[in-house]
């Protein structure tokens, strides 16, 4: 089963900081560092977290919240969430050790992995970890022999309709024919299936694919029934939700297909969950980077920074395509200002490492900067530091995290 997870306090909603603020609170960090070469950093607005909670919790009160860890696994974004009473979508033993050690009791953990090694299978049995997906009897039969009592989320394959910038049919969720044999090899191993799961796609764009994932997991639940399985409760409907005014459009699909599709809902014990990791994770960080370099080549300005595709940029290309950086011109003696007005050109940026491919931006409106000048990227929490590495030399996990709480951001 999974327990009581979200908050019911109704809190007033956190403003979100300006860019204005944001841009200030980043000028007073690179001041008050007052470092000769200062390496790339983030500042986490912890402000915003809560505010995305609250709009999550008024769009969709009726589904819970399990954070997918491995959008963003930041110590400081983690504990917040943990204080808000989310739960949390772990994917191995590290993410589980990890939320535990903020204190989350193990029944506000999904482990959504549905092919895990056994020794993972084990450990989630012993810290009490008792719901997790599965796809495949293979699975079915490693929970058998290390964690019988775990209940169990059917991951199925979901028609891939969503527009999404990452689909995950290919790799995960049960096909329609294979749900039958998959429902009575469980059955055949008295394993609770106790509801369904699936992923329509990470950063959807379009939000009828939950209409149609939401159908396939009713004829899922159906399909259980008539296996004489015990009634499924669980209805689990993944990521895929991005923050701003795209969200209220997905979470009316969502709530338009639930009451379609499960009318009684969860008057009947129905309940709901969802993974959601880049509605959380994107918009609370922003990164800042220095100019390291520059060379004029055709007229275009080329500048080299300090982070790039192999630390927090690596999706940058077609995960960001509304990139928003704010370049500020560094002049030292306490004086970091923003370009506002001034001419700009199309620019390069590049990342430091020798890899041709470690190019950032291309055909960039850019002010004319110089070295020490800052890039400051908005809204790039999600898959970023979490897919960075240490190529180069270039040390992604050794970037530092500022916290920005919006409400007291002056
Ligand atoms: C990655 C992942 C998520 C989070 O997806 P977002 O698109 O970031 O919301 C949720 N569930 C599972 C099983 C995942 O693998």
């Amino acid at each position: 089963m999974v327990g009581p997870a979200i908050v019911t306090e109704k809190r007033v909603a956190a403003t979100s900081p300006s860019k204005d603020e944001l841009i200030a609170f980043i000028q007073s960090v690179i001041l008050n560092e007052q470092q000769e070469e200062m390496g790339p950093f983030y500042v986490l607005d912890l402000g915003v977290v809560r505010s995305l909670l609250d709009t999550w919790t008024f769009n969709l009160p009726m589904v819970q919240p399990f954070y997918a860890v491995k959008c963003n696994p930041d110590p400081a974004f983690l504990k917040e969430m943990a204080a808000l009473g989310t739960g949390f979508d772990c994917a191995s033993r590290a993410e589980i050790q990890t939320i535990l050690s903020l204190g989350v009791s193990p029944d506000r953990i999904v482990f959504a992995n549905t092919c895990k090694p056994e020794s993972h299978v084990k450990y989630a049995a012993k810290v009490g970890v008792n719901l997790t997906t599965f796809d495949s009897v293979c699975e079915l039969e490693k929970i058998k022999k290390w964690h019988p009592k775990c209940a169990l989320l059917m991951r199925i394959k979901v028609p891939e309709t969503s527009g999404a910038a990452f689909l995950f049919g290919s790799k995960f969720g049960a096909l329609p024919e294979e749900i039958v044999p998959l429902l009575q090899a469980a059955q055949a191993a008295e394993l609770k299936v106790v509801g369904v799961s699936f992923h329509i796609g990470s950063r959807a764009i379009n939000y009828h694919a939950f209409e149609e994932a939401i159908l396939a997991a009713k004829t899922t639940f159906e399909t259980a029934a008539q296996l004489g399985l015990p009634k499924m409760h669980i209805l689990n409907i993944g990521g895929g939700f991005t923050s701003g005014p795209k969200f209220t459009e997905a979470a009316s699909a969502v709530k338009v297909a639930l009451k379609k599709y499960f009318p009684t809902g969860p008057t009947t014990g129905l309940k709901l969950m969802a993974e959601p990791g880049r509605f959380f994770a994107n918009e609370p960080f922003t990164l800042a980077t220095s100019i390291l370099g520059k060379r004029i080549r055709n007229e275009i300005k080329e500048y080299w920074i300090n982070d790039g595709m192999s630390g927090s940029m690596n999706y940058l290309k077609y995960d960001h395509d509304d990139v928003i950086c704010t370049p500020l011109a560094n002049f030292g003696n306490n004086d970091v200002i923003t370009c506002k007005g001034l001419e700009t050109s199309d620019s390069t940026v590049f990342g430091p490492t020798c890899d041709p491919a470690d190019t950032v931006l291309e055909v960039y409106p850019l002010p004319d900067l110089q070295v020490n000048d800052w890039l400051v990227f908005h809204n790039m929490g999600a898959y970023t530091s979490s897919r960075g590495n240490d190529f180069n030399g270039f040390k992604t996990s050794a970037i530092p995290t500022y916290l920005a709480n919006s409400d007291k951001i002056s």
